[in-house]
């Protein structure tokens, strides 16, 4: 287990969020993010294995906090395979207190029972899958789709120049999402077709209630976990402490770097944040 100086929120209300954590783990709630936080970023989302001592932290942290979860985009499948966080009854031991929250809290996993639960896709989500080879058809080599079953996902990373291919393509992307009733998010060099009003917020704040947690740590480095640190800041005015944590790197939004009462130098500084609190609550 690391040891080492305690974590210094810049902030006096992050402060009060990781004194809160520490000292009542049993009504913390810890929510992490994967990729580019638990996991470092990869050019091929497939490829994306979690941060060494990343698993064995989320492991050790579960056992101490009445709930840990990771918030991700991706499907609770696709999570659980790249961690192999529901490998066999044996593994799942110690995981009573972890819940996995897929595409944005559309679908669940539980460790307490190692059952996913999961809605029909909508129907629009059909409809932009038949319609997105047209829309697609003049895009640049390396642009790919990503089918999550409830979103579609365009990548542009591997693209020669990503950020002219999804300037490109936007508009279109945006036009077909709003057509069938979807919204366009958008991400680290990719933009999600997805069901509208499903973001990483909504879920912690569901998470939350549902849990009755009285202090909430989130972790994350997109876009898409600024509605959670939204929901932070909303969940302080009801007296439940909170501290947000920047996963840091070259492609992080300044937005969500300066929002951060802490930031950490990537998945390996969370993974060291994650044993630090472990080794803390004891
Ligand atoms: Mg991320």
């Amino acid at each position: 287990m690391t040891t080492g100086p305690a974590p210094a929120p810049r902030t006096p209300a992050g402060g009060a969020g990781l004194a809160a954590l520490i000292t009542a783990p049993d009504t913390a709630l810890i929510a992490l993010d994967y990729d580019g936080t638990l996991s470092p970023i990869v050019s091929r989302p497939a490829d994306a294995m979690p941060a060494p001592g990343a698993v064995e932290a989320l492991r050790a942290l579960a056992a101490r906090v009445g709930t840990c979860a990771i918030i991700t985009g991706r499907p609770v499948d696709a999570l659980l395979e790249l961690t192999g966080l529901a490998n066999g009854n044996g593994e799942r031991a110690g995981l009573e207190n972890l819940t996995v929250l897929g595409q944005y809290g559309l679908q669940r996993w539980d460790g307490a029972t190692g059952a996913t639960t999961s809605p029909e896709p909508l129907p629009g989500i059909a409809t932009v899958r038949s319609q997105l080879p047209e829309v697609l058809r003049d895009a640049p080599p390396g642009v790919t789709v990503e089918d999550k079953t409830q979103a579609l996902v365009i990548h542009v990373r591997r693209a020669a120049n990503p950020d002219a291919a999804l300037g490109a393509l936007a508009p279109a992307l945006r036009r077909l999402a709003e057509e069938n009733g979807l919204e366009a998010a958008p991400g680290k060099r990719v933009l999600e077709l997805r069901p509208p009003n499903h973001d990483k917020g909504r879920a912690l704040r569901e998470l939350v209630e549902e849990r009755t947690a009285r202090s909430v740590l989130v972790a994350g480095d997109d876009l898409g976990d600024l509605p959670a640190f939204d929901a932070v800041d909303e969940l302080r005015g009801l007296g439940i402490a909170g501290l947000t944590v920047c996963s840091d790197g070259p492609e992080v939004p300044a937005a969500l770097r300066e929002r951060a009462d802490l930031v950490v130098d990537g998945p390996l500084g969370v993974v060291t944040l994650l044993n630090l609190l472990a080794a803390r609550i004891g």
